[in-house]
């Protein structure tokens, strides 16, 4: 049998091989070579190796995959539906990986494939304006992102010979913080409070006082409601301010893996300015949800729990986050990222786990008070139990001046007068201290969305300190301060172009804003 197909196969020797049928298959052998050749000096662009896993099973916004036992830390995975993954828990053979989507081809048994890139989030110019999630999602209805460049959502926090020392104030152009609790570039301020008690507010607000300085504002929300963040776009966008920030969003619905990567990646959107000497605020409103999210995480991957469930790294999350806001230095551009983290605090109790780890990390904390929101002491910043680190450093040196023993002559006020309500007669220094006190808390008052110009804020407590509203009546002092306001704008821009360039203010530069001052309360 064999013996036959071999002669059927073979050519058969009686018909001699001409010249031309030789040449013939050379010339088809010599093709076949250079084919076989050039496939194997350059490997053909269709040929990709795929590592792929399989899921053993999946909950909560956590997928346990085995297989695939060269993921790096961070890698991306990609799971069916084009759903991306985070793979956090690397173990022998089987990685606990964090979704950032859903999709209902995402169950036991499915695959899961590699992609060798770590975590990673869009960046630019084109982000300004758009309200979007950590991946580059386009939140706000608007056209897809033009983006040419990404950078990982988890990034070195520069050196610390890279850094400078805060000292270029940043106005939030609300009084009794400008005054009492100056905050600069490159600084970390907690804002503090129970639920409703103004924390956004005071956020919106310093953003908003950027407006037409140049700096670029980068609102993180996580885990907010809708309604709130919508409130926020429309507030910054009356403000003419949307056009300068970046609205990062993650909503209490969305999976814990992508709530607690949103943070990190709005930081690298904000460090892409930073590192281009540009000057850039973030708020992340608020990490508490961020932690919570992060223990549903740990719980889920079954980490130990710790103190109030919380995993043992969660100090090492948030100042992660926070040691990458900073000022750089000359040499690194001098960009500077400023944080105003927020944190909500439960029956006004700072010294829960979260609030203790995240004060200790910050350069000081702006504590909002529910009992002076109540009394309509609004912004209810309590002054006792708020600080800077930094000081009287990050402020403008005419600034210094005016708000200088302000905060020490204040708490006494407030102590005197607690005492007051004991005593039935006072002697009259410490009647005069009280009328003066009761005016500076009058002043330090301020509504919503209404930043004041660092020249109106010294003008307003210039004439508190030097008793020119001693004769007016309490609630008199919120006209004469408008007057005074409308009537700075026209006629004192020497004076604020002096102070907002950091120069000092002579006598006679004092002198004539007391006279201006007091021209204007007696009419
Ligand atoms: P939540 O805990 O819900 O996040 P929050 O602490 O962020 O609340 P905001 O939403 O900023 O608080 O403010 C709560 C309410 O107080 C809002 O209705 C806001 O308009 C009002 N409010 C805040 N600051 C002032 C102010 N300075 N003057 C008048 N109203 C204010
Ligand atoms: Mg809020």
């Amino acid at each position: 049998m064999s013996d036959t197909n071999l002669e059927t196969n073979s050519l058969a020797p009686s018909e001699p091989i001409n010249d031309d049928l030789k040449l013939n298959i050379q010339q088809t052998l010599g093709q076949v070579g250079s084919v076989y050749d050039e496939a194997l000096s350059k490997p053909s662009p269709d040929l990709i190796l795929t590592e792929t896993g399989i899921i053993t099973s999946v909950g909560g916004g956590i997928a346990r995959v085995e297989g695939l036992p060269k993921t790096q830390a961070e890698e991306i995975l990609l799971f069916p539906g084009n759903v991306v993954g985070i793979a956090l828990n690397l173990e022998e053979d089987d990685i606990g990986v964090i979704l950032l989507g859903d999709d209902p081809l995402i169950k036991a048994g499915a695959s899961v494939k590699r992609t060798g890139h770590i975590a990673d989030t869009p960046v630019g110019d084109a982000l300004l304006g758009r309200v979007i999630d950590a991946t580059g999602k386009v939140l706000d209805g608007g056209a897809p992102l033009k983006i040419n460049k990404r950078m990982p959502m988890e990034r070195e926090a520069p050196e610390i010979m890279d850094r400078a020392p805060v000292k270029v104030p940043l106005q939030t152009g609300i009084k009794s913080i400008d005054a009492l609790i100056p905050i600069g570039h490159g600084q970390r301020e907690l804002i503090v409070g129970d639920r409703q008690t103004g924390k956004t507010s005071v956020a919106v607000d310093t953003i908003i006082n950027q407006c037409g300085t140049g700096m670029i504002c980068i609102y993180c929300a996580i885990g907010q409601r809708g309604t709130a963040v919508a409130r926020v776009v429309e507030t910054l966008r009356d403000a003419e301010m949307l056009e300068q920030t970046i609205v990062v969003v993650t909503s209490g619905e969305d999976q814990p893996g992508l709530q607690y990567m949103t943070p990190y990646a709005a930081t690298t959107m904000a460090e892409w300015f930073r590192d281009q000497g540009k000057h850039v605020l973030i708020v992340y409103d608020d990490l508490i949800r961020h932690a919570r999210a992060y223990r549903e995480l740990s719980l889920l991957l079954r980490r130990a729990p710790g103190r109030e469930a919380f995993p043992g790294d969660i100090f090492y999350i948030h100042s992660r986050l926070l040691e990458r806001s900073t000022q750089l230095s000359e040499a690194l551009g001098g960009g500077s990222l400023t944080a105003l983290p927020i944190i909500e605090t439960q029956a006004e109790d700072i010294s829960a786990y979260i609030p203790t780890n995240l004060v200790s990390i910050t350069d000081g904390q702006i504590y909002l008070s529910p009992g002076l929101f109540r009394k309509g002491l609004l912004p209810a910043v309590d002054t006792g139990k708020s600080v800077s680190r930094v000081g009287g450093k990050a402020q403008l040196p005419a600034y210094r001046a005016v708000a200088g023993d302000l905060r020490l002559a204040y708490s006494q006020f407030e102590e005197l007068e607690t005492f007051a309500r004991f005593a039935t007669r006072l002697d009259a220094e410490s009647q005069a201290a009280i009328n003066r006190g009761r005016r500076v808390r009058e002043v330090l008052k301020q509504a919503e969305h209404q930043p004041l110009t660092v020249i109106q804020q010294i003008a307003m407590l210039k004439a508190v300190n030097e008793g020119l509203f001693d004769e007016l009546e309490l609630k008199q002092l919120l006209e004469a301060q408008k007057n005074i306001a409308n009537a700075l704008e026209d006629q004192m821009k020497p004076l604020a172009t002096k102070v907002e360039s950091g120069e000092k203010l002579t006598d006679d530069d004092w002198q004539s804003l007391v006279d201006f001052l007091t021209e204007i309360i007696k009419k």
